[in-house]
């Protein structure tokens, strides 16, 4: 059947929409990414303190999704000049055998058309991939950045601890898990899987010791090489137990069973986030910048097995006195062959090129990261306790004790989630159904918390009130806070009273 050339022109038609919607990208107008100055004030609703690192991830992540979108708009570009390629050439076999008729207009719309289509320097140029590398000691918002940001982007995401992961033919998971893993977060949607995001946490036990720099390791260093092909971008089959639903048994609740099922997944547009602690790595900065004599990587292995399990714990990085006399985390310096000497192979780190270093996390922010963020510890206990018809009130002062506590454990923020644990558990025992209305923590209980074993029988010193004793639990939150009383005051219309009795 010959197609009509009026016919034809709709299609070209339908083609140039998308092509022209193509072309105006590359002249500046982006798709629906967010911009990375709205990304970083995206994490800064979530994450406290870690600005540079933040910043650096937003144009990353950024970046990352524009690569994505160009590669996309240039393989639709090619598409719609084959097309047009061939409707030139039909025009041209018709023109000579003198067949058709074409108005003026629907030649110009062709015209206008190839034009449009014609090639463009730019269009040879390939953007390399963004992956990133997230160094910084546990607890200090890793794993919290990538998920705020899949969230935010509306993307899956799976994390894979690489410590799990094996070379293939070893017993233990391949590192195929990762896309496995992937696949399921995206419901099985592939083009989904493809655009999302996957972490490779603690990329660095995966480092080959010093010993053994130079010669064969089967576990990290195989583990790293049989990495490479993924992050690099690859096509990767994986087979993975499918749930299916299939008919309804007595009770009519659908039974579902699971099909092995086979997929091709392109990672190359998959942002790969790695990250890890790397202790000891700041040590070897503050050597290199100190320009001290080669050092002894075999010296370092020897004496610093214990003293890295004592660092994993300390959350202490080394700092190093610049030329200009300021101090910097040793961390913020850390360059490509810093990796290479703490044992990762220069070709894994050669596709991770954005590095980033989080501060480990002070007194200050782990106060701030138990009120602030969205989603902060304290509103979540809250709304546990009101769920149960308790008001709980933390004072600042307990507060800033939970933050010491927490920072002497080491564990970044991590730690603040135990405290609460163990400093409410009791609380939250008795409290539903016993007639309580409101609970005060402050400084006091939280200091009890260092001398009670932390079991169910153990009472921390907190204060417990019933509804008529409200007059009283204010009183007591006046005096150790005097800012979370008058908002209990005007809570409960109290501002008034107060004021009568001349007590503000
Ligand atoms: P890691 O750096 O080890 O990946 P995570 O991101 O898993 O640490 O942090 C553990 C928990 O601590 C998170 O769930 C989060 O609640 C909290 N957290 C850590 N760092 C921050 C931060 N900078 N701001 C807010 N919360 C944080």
């Amino acid at each position: 059947m010959t197609r009509s050339p009026l016919n034809s022109l709709k299609r070209f038609y339908s083609i140039s929409s998308s092509a022209i919607a193509s072309q105006k990208l590359s002249q500046g107008r982006l798709p629906s990414i967010p911009t990375p100055r709205n990304i970083k004030a995206h994490l800064d609703d979530y994450i406290v303190g870690q600005d540079k690192s933040k910043k650096v991830l937003s144009v990353a992540v950024y970046n990352h999704y524009l690569r994505n979108h160009d590669k996309r708009r240039k393989i639709d570009l090619q598409k719609a000049r084959t097309l047009i390629w061939e409707e030139t050439q039909r025009r041209e076999r018709e023109k000579q055998d003198k067949l058709g008729y074409e108005s003026s207009e629907s030649k110009a719309g062709f015209k206008n058309l190839q034009q449009q289509l014609s090639s463009h320097p730019d269009d040879d140029l390939v953007l390399s991939k963004s992956n990133v590398m997230m160094i910084g000691p546990s607890g200090s918002g890793k794993t919290l950045m990538a998920t705020t940001l899949a969230k935010m982007l509306d993307v899956p995401i799976a994390i894979t601890d690489c410590t799990q992961l094996t070379q293939a033919g070893y017993i233990g998971d391949s590192v195929e898990v990762c896309i496995e893993r992937l696949l399921v977060n995206a419901d099985f949607d592939v083009s989904k899987a493809e655009r999302g995001i996957i972490v490779l946490d603690e990329i660095d036990k995966l480092a080959k010791p010093a010993a053994s720099i130079g010669t064969k390791d089967v576990s990290g260093e195989g583990v790293q090489q049989a990495l490479l092909k993924i992050i690099e971008g690859h096509n990767v089959e994986v087979t993975v137990k499918r749930p299916v639903k299939q008919g309804t048994d007595n009770q009519n609740n659908q039974t579902i069973a699971k099909k092995d099922e086979t997929f091709i997944i392109d990672t190359s547009n998959i942002l790969f986030m790695t990250m890890g602690a790397f202790v000891g790595l700041d040590k070897r900065i503050v050597k290199r910048m100190n320009g001290n004599k080669a050092y002894d990587e075999s010296q370092e292995e020897k004496g610093s097995r214990d003293e890295i399990e004592k660092l994993r714990f300390s959350n202490i990085i080394e700092e190093v006195e610049l030329e200009n006399g300021k101090k910097e985390t040793a961390l913020n310096l850390v360059t490509p062959t810093d990796l290479v000497s703490f044992g990762l192979i220069p070709e894994l780190i050669g596709r991770v090129p954005i590095i980033t270093a989080l501060q480990p996390l002070k007194k200050d922010d782990l106060y701030h990261i138990l009120k602030e963020p969205k989603n902060a510890l304290l509103e979540q206990y809250k709304y546990i306790f009101k769920q149960f018809g308790v008001q709980l009130c933390i004072t600042e002062k307990a507060l800033q004790k939970v933050a010491q506590f927490a920072l002497r454990e080491g564990t970044g923020a991590r730690g603040l989630r135990g405290i609460m644990e163990r400093l409410l558990l009791n609380v939250n025992y008795e409290c539903p159904d016993s007639g309580i209305s409101y609970v005060l923590v402050t400084e006091d209980t939280v200091s009890s918390l260092q001398e009670k074993d932390y079991s169910l029988n153990t009472n921390v010193d907190v204060k417990y009130y019933s509804r008529g004793e409200q007059d009283q639990f204010i009183e007591d939150t006046y005096k150790e806070d005097s800012k979370l009383g008058k908002e209990l005051d005007s809570q409960f219309g109290r501002i008034s009273t107060r004021e009568k009795e001349g007590k503000i």
